[in-house]
């Protein structure tokens, strides 16, 4: 008698508002992606293949914010159609450098920028996929890791919880046995309250941390704060430190810190 073959589990990769670097992590995982291949059916994922295989999906893996009413409609849709729901990125995860908006006029923006206005269908926020829909994991960076990715499609597929830490930057950097760039330079630096993920690359090259990654598991916006001013920065280059590509994420851990 013939023993029945398991399907594969099926992997589906979604764009919203991004700039498709997480999704390129993807690509560049090269030989693994080849091995990821043998283990799963690649079903949805328009940047590798125009070949689409329709829901529901074992794992989505989602890229982007939401910036559109039509991006909220499509990620409920996503949702109704994915076991599990993965979202990746600082776009997905925190509304991205686009939340930069949240702060600002987005009429003006749009009368500044676009000859024809009128075309532009926007909303006045970007938000995370985690505002719309349930999210059963946020994987951060800007773009994201390439081994935690790895970390996560493994997991999920495998039915266990991702092995992600969530402390700062500030462990790598005592991992790899980096000199603090704060205390030896005083170089600002975002590393303390950032989470770790990229392996500490930019204190390993003598230059401080910029939050790519977000805020990590445990923020002290009110010890770091200080040490940023008595490093040089007045209140006006903190508000722009903390407001790059998780924005948003970090505002709202600032505002949390305000007494
Ligand atoms: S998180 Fe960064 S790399 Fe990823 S899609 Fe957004 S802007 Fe691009
Ligand atoms: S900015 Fe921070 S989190 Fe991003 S790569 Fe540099 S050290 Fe890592």
């Amino acid at each position: 008698m013939d023993t029945p073959t398991l399907a594969a589990p099926t992997l589906a990769i979604w764009k919203l508002a991004s700039c498709d670097g997480c999704q390129l992590t993807l690509l560049d995982c090269e030989d693994e992606l080849l091995t990821l291949a043998g283990q799963v059916e690649i079903a949805h994922f328009l940047e590798a293949s125009s070949a689409v295989r329709p829901g529901p999906y074992d794992l989505s893996l989602v890229e982007g914010s939401v910036t559109t009413a039509a991006d909220a409609e499509r990620v409920r849709a996503i949702r109704a159609e994915s076991r599990r729901l993965v979202t990746i990125g600082a776009c997905a995860t925190a509304g991205g450098i686009q939340a930069l908006r949240n702060f600002a006029d987005v009429e003006e923006f749009r009368r500044t920028v676009y000859a024809r206005p009128d075309y532009i269908d926007t909303l006045s926020t970007s938000t995370p996929v985690s505002a719309h829909v349930d999210v059963d994991f946020e994987l951060r960076g800007c773009p994201i890791d390439r081994g935690q990715l790895l970390e996560v499609i493994t997991a999920f597929l495998t039915g266990r919880k991702p092995d992600i830490p969530n402390h700062s930057v500030c462990f790598a950097c005592k991992r790899r046995g980096t000199v603090c760039v704060t205390v030896a330079h005083g170089t600002p630096c975002l590393g303390p309250v950032t989470h770790a993920g990229c392996g500490a690359i930019c204190p390993a090259y003598g230059r401080g941390c910029y939050g790519c990654f977000g805020p990590s598991g445990s923020v002290n916006l009110t010890a770091l704060i200080p040490l940023l001013h008595r490093d040089g920065m007045d209140d006006r280059d903190v508000e722009r430190l903390l407001r790059t590509f998780n924005a948003a994420a970090f505002d709202r851990e600032a505002k949390e810190a305000t007494p």
